[in-house]
């Protein structure tokens, strides 16, 4: 029996794993992780993560042929296998304006498996890296350990967030790094054999250990980058009166282009598209590569803008203040079926207002309350404007409550900003809202979910991201 051991049980490890186990129930899958907490969660009835359909699928192998464990080591040591699946975060300091991904998760998972390995293994690169980290881990696995052979790959990952599971079982393809050599084949092909229990193998993709890496920092770059250009033309269509969803569609019809991926909102968020972006930019400074850099720089720099601008449109359309006024939050996770909140737009959108004394109500049907106050505690702000520069201190946290109901968070409020495209957020009462506001009513759509049209005969003064104004 092919053992396979994953190291890293968060957003990627849990579901690729249960996922790998389910389809090969002959494989036998451990996923491990220092954090106890979230092996135990995996081992309960409520896994640590909110993913559409992932409660199925461990259900269905948990305990069969799918396990979650702390003992990292004895697993490692026993798997033929080994994925690496850990946080691979964004360093705090650059020398330039890119920011090299923190590898001290990966260098010590590595420094691990070369400890505690007694037989030949396949180490998969799961986690995003910078291109070249194979050599470094390469380097890492072979020192001090003669005799046994590590074979490594990149297996990067393309699930998104919210349909992991979909995408897991349909992947538009499965890309498979290694070296050009017979023990680097040979190992493509092992991996392979396991993702051909149900991915086409027309779909997977074997190319060298460097073009896999690049590829997925270029894949989020380039999704990234569609959506700044979409953002970016959204406040030319308010400058111009187009509709933005008028020319999103426009162009989408153009097969060159396509239509995916060219919704304007508040902006981007989720724990990779600016990682991987700010990876990419500082990779290109190191090999003296500035124009390149400053290219793919300004996407990062547009959807900074984008949320600044959403925050100024509230402001300035609100009389010019939000202090001591009302702002119902609806949605605070970075994207729908998610309870994520990793560099999600709603942190700065909340800070920006906050910072202009506004009172905050929040409502996201997946997000906690410590985890929000935690977020606007924490996260440090980067605008151009001094007060956002300033940290929260404890006392400005009574401005922010966190309600379970959306019309809780809604009632008395002078405004409300959508900020996760949650369906429920379509479908509310919104003759019911408008009663329970004070007047006149504001909706800020930083989604474009709403029926604009629908609202503003209510009563509602409406924004909606790239759509004309409010006559
Ligand atoms: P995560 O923070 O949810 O999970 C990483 C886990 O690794 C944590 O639970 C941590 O405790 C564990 N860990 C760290 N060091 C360890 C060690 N030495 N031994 C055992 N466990 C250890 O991160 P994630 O969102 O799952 O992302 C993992 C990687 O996948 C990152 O490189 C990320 O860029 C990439 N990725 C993420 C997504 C996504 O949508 N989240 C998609 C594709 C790729």
């Amino acid at each position: 029996m092919v053992k396979i051991c994953c190291i890293g049980a968060g957003y990627v490890g849990g579901p690729t794993m249960a996922v790998i186990a389910l389809k090969c129930p002959e494989i036998e899958v451990v996923v491990v992780d220092i954090a106890a907490p979230r092996i135990n969660a995996w081992n309960s009835d409520h896994l640590p993560i909110y993913e559409p359909g992932l409660d199925d699928v461990v259900k269905q192998c948990r305990g069969k042929n799918l396990f979650f464990s702390i003992d990292v080591e004895k697993h490692v040591a026993e798997a033929d296998i080994v994925f690496v699946s850990v946080n691979t975060p964004t360093k705090t300091q650059g020398l330039g304006a890119g920011k090299a991904a923190d590898l001290t998760y990966w260098e010590s998972a590595a420094r691990m498996i070369a400890d505690v390995s007694k037989t030949d293994k396949i180490v998969v690169e799961k986690s995003t890296v910078p291109v070249k980290t194979a050599e470094a881990i390469e380097r890492i696995l072979t020192h001090n350990r003669k005799g046994i052979n590590f074979t490594i790959l990149s297996n990067p990952e393309f699930l998104a967030e919210g349909t992991a599971i979909a995408d897991l079982f349909k992947p538009d393809r499965v890309l498979i790094g290694g070296r050009e050599t017979p023990e680097g084949q040979k190992a493509i092909q092992a991996l392979k054999n396991v993702y051909a229990h149900w991915v086409p193998v027309d779909r997977i993709l074997c190319t060298n250990l460097w073009s896999a890496e690049l590829s997925k920092l270029a894949a989020n770059a380039f999704l990234a980058q569609r959506i700044s250009s979409v953002n970016a033309m959204s406040a030319l269509c308010e400058a111009t009166g187009a509709d933005v969803s008028q020319v999103s569609h426009s162009i989408g019809t153009d097969s060159r282009i396509g239509p995916k991926f060219l919704n304007a909102s508040v902006g981007f968020g989720g724990s990779c598209f600016q990682k991987d972006i700010l990876n990419l930019v500082y990779i290109c400074e190191c090999n003296g590569l500035p124009e390149v850099a400053n290219y793919w720089k300004q996407v990062i720099k547009v959807n900074d803008y984008q949320k600044n601008r959403f925050v100024n449109r509230v402001v300035s359309s609100m009389f010019n203040t939000v202090s001591g006024k009302k702002i119902a939050i609806l949605g605070f996770a970075f994207k729908k079926d998610t309870g994520d909140t990793r560099e999600t737009p709603a942190i700065d959108v909340c800070k920006g207002l906050l910072g202009d004394k506004a009172k905050l109500s929040i409502y996201d049907p997946q997000v906690s309350e410590d985890q929000i106050t935690r977020d606007l505690a924490m996260k440090k702000f980067d605008w151009d404007h001094p007060a956002h520069l300033q940290p929260l201190s404890p006392t400005s946290n009574k401005q922010v409550s966190v309600v379970w109901d959306a019309y809780e968070a809604i009632k008395d409020a002078h405004g409300i900003c959508i900020m996760t495209e949650w369906d429920e957020f379509k479908n509310l009462d919104y003759k019911k809202v408008h009663d329970s506001m004070q007047k006149p009513a504001f909706v800020f759509d930083g989604r474009n979910v709403v029926d604009v049209n629908k609202l503003r005969e209510i009563g509602f003064i409406v924004y909606s991201i790239g759509k004309p104004l409010d006559p």
